[in-house]
């Protein structure tokens, strides 16, 4: 099978196995294992702050950032189609006691207007006061489109200006990153907490992280043993996240060029792939998908009406030959 669902499907390379059997491991709850440690501090300065935190989910390392910028009672504003509003189950209103309100954009970009028009940080004793401002990049349902770093400067401009917060949902920075060349700390310097993945495109088992100043990871770390995140000699899953910096992170180039390859084999506009995933609008997605998996292909769908594939570690160049000969025939 060649799975094109996700690029959490990715399995440790064996070199990836061998890094985690030899990583120096302590109590991590008394902040003793140093390869979480060495993990943390490399992640914090990559991006350019002060601390980091490691969490087993992305779910979780988005719940912590935005909880540390936005209190119970207030609302942080979102696209309509972000990951923390639509795919989380809710933890945001169920856990941290937020609300959000969300602008609609078909490439999931940061519109200032909406944004403008939303922003209510202080309308007096009736209304959820707007406490932050959440972007994604890469925007997972909205095709793993990148927000244009000029978009990103507007909105650090506007929130410097108006006193609030900037998160940004970072699960796929990295191929934001690499698609466009951008350097990890100009994305770092537009948000004041943010949160990445280790477990997606970079082929990590598991693992991702909170990124922010020391007083808003010190507040994290606190959060994230109240939720039962607090783990003990975790060292043997950072290693894998250092291996994975090291040795996943250039490489992933190679799965924009096969979602290119994908999305001209399905009839998209390769010129709207800019990262690692493919949404196709199709009336009958669920029938395509029970088509190609009948053929060995295994793609998912975003709502009834839409595929998505999704590039990886995983899948080589030869797969994606072979799975765009399915595509094109279903
Ligand atoms: C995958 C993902 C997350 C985190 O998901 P987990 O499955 O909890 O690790 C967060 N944001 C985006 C945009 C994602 O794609």
């Amino acid at each position: 099978m060649i799975d094109l669902r996700s690029d959490t499907v990715t399995r440790p390379t064996e070199a990836m196995r061998a890094a985690m059997v030899r990583a120096d491991v302590g109590d991590d709850v008394y902040g003793e294992d140093p390869t979480v440690r060495a993990l943390e501090e490399r992640v914090a300065d990559l991006f350019g702050h002060e601390a980091a935190l490691f969490t087993p989910t992305g779910s979780m390392a988005n719940v912590l950032a935005v909880a540390a910028v936005v209190e119970p009672g207030q609302e942080v504003l979102c696209e309509s189609r972000a990951h923390i509003v639509r795919a989380e189950l809710g933890a945001h209103a169920a856990v941290s006691g937020l609300t959000m309100r969300t602008w609609i954009s078909e490439r999931g970009q940061v519109d200032m207007a909406m944004i403008r028009r939303l922003f209510a940080p202080d309308l007096g004793p009736f209304f959820v006061p707007t406490a932050a401002i959440s972007v994604e990049n890469s925007h997972n349902f909205a095709g793993g489109a990148v927000l244009p770093l000029a978009d990103l400067l507007d909105l650090r401009e506007f929130a410097t200006e108006v006193g609030t917060a900037v998160h940004i949902d970072g699960a796929r920075i990295w191929n934001a990153h690499i698609a466009t060349g951008t350097p990890l700390r100009e994305y770092g310097a537009i948000a004041d907490v943010l949160a990445v993945c280790l477990s997606k495109g970079l082929g990590a088992p598991v693992g991702s992280l909170v990124v922010g100043s020391a007083d808003a990871i010190a507040a994290s770390r606190v959060r994230r043993k109240r939720l039962g995140g607090g783990m003990r000699q975790t060292g043997i899953l950072a290693a894998a996240g250092l291996y994975a910096l090291d040795h996943h992170l250039e490489r992933l180039a190679e799965d924009h060029e096969h979602a290119r390859l994908l999305a001209e084999a399905c009839g998209a506009d390769p010129a709207t792939v800019e990262t690692n995933i493919v949404v196709v609008d199709r009336p009958d997605a669920a029938q395509v998908v029970e088509k190609a998996r009948a053929e060995g292909v295994l793609v998912s769908t975003v709502g009834a009406t839409a595929l998505r594939l999704v590039t990886h570690l995983d899948v080589s160049r030869d797969d994606v030959e072979r799975a765009a000969a399915v595509l094109a025939r279903c």
